[in-house]
């Protein structure tokens, strides 16, 4: 399955703005910074063939989490339904960028995921 996106302009959902601040209130360097950002989050694009990813524009007003390593910060939920990856990416410029919500299996996300369901995995940082 090919991810296609379209273009939006709209606030989060409440489903993923759970999602997120349950990956931003984890321990890790920048996770202050990007719950800041998160506050002022709009979806920018979607994806228009089933999966949840989300890309995300945030005020350059905030201040960005340069810490923040480049490795995504993922969270996976395995029950009935099959494996669900959850992957946040944090651009270079240290702002929130893309929000991935898939099925490993590439099947639509029928049931999006809820912060009571997912294993975080919080990798190090790749920068110094
Ligand atoms: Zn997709």
């Amino acid at each position: 399955m090919s991810h296609e996106t379209r273009l939006i302009d709209r606030p989060l959902r409440v489903e993923e703005a759970a999602v997120l601040r349950f990956l931003l209130t984890q321990d890790f360097p920048g996770h202050q910074q990007l719950l800041v950002q998160m506050s002022t989050a709009r979806v920018t694009s979607e994806c228009a063939d089933g999966c949840g990813t989300i890309d995300l524009e945030v005020d350059r007003a905030c201040a960005a989490a340069k810490e923040a390593g480049l490795v995504p910060i993922e969270a996976s939920r395995h029950d009935s339904r099959g494996p669900l990856d959850v992957l946040l990416h944090v651009g270079e410029d240290g702002y929130l960028g893309t929000l991935e919500v898939l099925n490993l299996d590439s099947s639509p996300v029928r049931d999006y995921p809820k912060p009571e369901e997912l294993t975080v995995f919080v990798r190090p940082t790749e920068r110094d």
